[in-house]
C-alpha cells in the first residue's frame, strides 16, 4: 500500500494532537515569545503517575528522519510538543575499569542507568560492575503502593524491558534454557533465575511485547521446576493473552501478560535497502506481512493506561508505566531505513496516546526519550556508507545513509547525547544537560520513591 494516503492521516493527526501546552504569545516582531509557556510548564511536587516512553536507539537523527517523512520539515510530531526538553548523556562504564566511562552503550546499561540510577557495564540487566543486583524504578514503585506496567515491541525478556523486572549479569540469559552467560543467576544454583522468570516473579500488573518463545522454556529449579514459565505466570494469577482479541477483551481484575509473538514483534513498515551507489527515490509502504492478530504499540499502550488507571481509581497511589518503541534500534541495526520510521511513527502514535491521557490526569509525569543514539544519517547524497533516497511528506528527497558497518553485519550504536522531553511534575528536571542516571531520580522525586 502506498503511503500517502496514511502521511495524509498522520498530518492531520499532527495538527490535532492535544499538547499540554498553554497558548504560546505571539510577539511584536511576529515571533513566538515561550516564554510564559515555559513558566507554566514548571510544576514541582508529586506525580500520581509516571509514563516514560523509551525510543530505542532514537538518537536527534532518528526523530528527524521520522519527521521529515511523515510530516515534513516543518511539521511536528507528537513528541516534539511536550513543553520541556533537554539533553542527556548515555555513557556506559567500563567492568573492569567502572571508574572509566564506555562511551557507547547498549541499551542494557543504559536502561540500568534510567532504571536504578547507577552507570553500569555494556549487556548487565540492573546490576552494579560488581555483578550486584540494584532496585529498579518499578520495584520500588510496586513497593511504595503504585501499580506497574512495562510494554514494548521487543522481546519482553530485551534489555530495556527487563531491567525494570529483573537482575542477571547478562541480557542474553532471556529464559531458563539460555542462562549460558548467567551461572551466577541460574535457579539451578540458587540464583533468581532467567530474565522471563524474574519478569513474572516481579508481579508487573500489566507487561505486553514479544518473546513467547522464551516463556516456553521450562523451570529447571525451585518451586515452579517442571512447568513452562507462562504456565508459571498462570498459576501465578496472570491473565495470558496472544492476541489482539485477547488484549482487548482482557480485563483489569487480574494481572495481564501478554506475549504476541515468539521474538520481536513484526515491523510496521517495509522499503528500499540501502546500496554503496544509492536507490531511486521511493515510498515506504505498509508490511502486510505484519499478522493482524499483532497489536500494535499505541494499542497496547492504550489498553495499559486504561487497565491501570482503573486500577489505581480507588487508591492514593497511581501507577509507572514504562513503553518502549524497541525497532526504531533494530532496524537501524538492520539498515533498514522504512522499518526505522514505521516503527518511530508508531511510537509516536503512542506519545500522542499518553499525551491524551496526560491532558485529562495532569497529575502524570510523562518523560519521552531515548537509550542510545544510532547510525542513520540524513545526508546530500550517496556516501561512503550505505544509501537509500526516501521521498518525504514534503515531496522532496531524503537520502539516508547508514556507515557504522558493512550492509552485511549490524550498524552500530553512536555515543552521542540524546534528547530528553517531559511535561507535568517534576518535569524541568530534565532540562539542561543531564545523564540518564539522572531520570532514575527524576522520576523517584515525582513518586516519591528512593
Ligand atoms: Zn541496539
Amino acid at each position: 500500500m502506498n503511503l500517502r494516503f496514511r502521511r495524509g492521516g498522520a498530518v492531520a493527526l499532527a495538527a490535532t494532537a492535544i499538547v499540554a501546552l498553554p497558548a504560546v504569545a505571539v510577539a511584536a516582531d511576529g515571533h513566538h515569545d515561550n516564554t510564559s509557556a515555559a513558566r507554566q510548564a514548571i510544576k514541582g511536587g508529586k506525580a500520581r503517575n509516571v509514563i516514560l516512553l523509551i525510543g530505542d536507539g532514537m538518537g536527534d537523527s532518528e526523530i528527524t528522519i521520522a519527521r521529515n517523512y511523515q510530516v515534513g520539515a516543518n511539521g511536528r510530531l507528537a513528541m516534539d510538543k511536550l513543553p520541556l526538553t533537554g539533553a542527556y548523556t548515555t555513557y556506559a562504564v567500563q567492568k573492569d575499569a567502572p571508574a572509566k566511562p564506555d562511551y557507547v552503550t547498549d541499551s542494557a546499561a543504559s536502561g540500568t542507568g534510567w532504571a536504578t540510577g547507577h552507570k553500569t557495564y555494556n549487556g548487565a540487566i540492573s546490576v552494579l560492575p560488581n555483578e550486584k543486583p540494584v532496585p529498579t524504578i518499578l520495584e520500588l514503585a510496586k513497593q511504595a503502593g503504585f501499580r506497574t506496567g512495562n510494554v514494548t515491541t521487543a522481546e519482553l525478556q530485551d534489555a530495556t524491558p527487563a531491567v525494570l523486572g529483573s537482575h542477571v549479569v547478562s541480557r542474553n540469559c532471556k529464559g531458563p534454557a539460555s542462562m549460558g552467560d548467567c551461572a551466577v543467576n541460574d535457579k539451578v544454583n540458587g540464583g533468581r533465575g532467567s530474565i522471563a522468570e524474574q519478569m513474572v516473579t516481579s508481579g508487573t500488573d500489566v507487561m505486553l511485547g514479544g518473546g513467547k518463545q522464551y516463556f516456553d522454556q521450562t523451570v529447571k529449579a525451585g518451586k515452579y521446576k517442571g512447568l513452562t514459565v507462562l504456565q508459571q505466570a498462570q498459576v501465578s494469577d496472570y491473565q495470558i493473552i496472544t492476541d489482539a482479541a485477547g488484549l482487548s477483551s482482557a480485563n483489569a481484575k487480574k494481572p495481564i501478560l501478554g506475549t504476541f509473538a515468539p521474538g520481536n514483534m513484526d515491523l510496521e513498515w517495509v522499503g528500499p535497502t540501502p546500496t554503496r551507489t544509492g536507490t531511486a527515490p521511493a515510498k515506504c509502504a505498509v508490511n502486510t506481512a505484519r499478522p493482524a492478530a499483532q497489536p500494535h504499540l499505541a494499542d497496547m499502550a492504550d489498553k495499559a493506561i486504561k487497565v491501570l488507571d482503573k486500577q489505581t481509581r480507588y487508591s492514593r497511589k497511581g501507577f509507572f508505566l514504562q513503553i518502549e518503541g524497541a525497532s526504531i534500534d533494530k532496524q537501524d541495526h538492520a539498515a533498514n531505513p522504512c522499518g526505522q520510521i514505521g516503527e518511530t511513527v508508531a511510537f509516536d502514535a503512542a506519545v500522542k496516546r499518553v499525551l491524551q491521557y496526560q491532558k485529562s490526569h495532569p497529575d502524570t509525569l510523562v518523560v519521552v526519550t531515548a537509550d542510545h543514539g544510532h547510525t542513520s544519517q540524513i545526508v546530500e547524497s550517496p556516501t561512503m556508507g550505505y544509501t537509500a533516497t526516501l521521498i518525504t511528506a514534503d515531496d522532496a528527497d531524503m537520502t539516508i545513509s547508514y556507515a557504522t558497518a558493512d550492509i552485511s553485519a549490524s550498524q552500530q550504536h553512536t555515543g552521542t547525547q540524546v534528547r530528553i522531553a517531559a511535561g507535568g511534575p517534576q518535569a524541568a528536571n530534565v532540562l539542561g544537560v543531564t545523564n540518564q542516571t539522572d531520570l532514575f531520580f527524576t522520576m523517584g522525586r515525582a513518586t516519591g520513591v528512593k
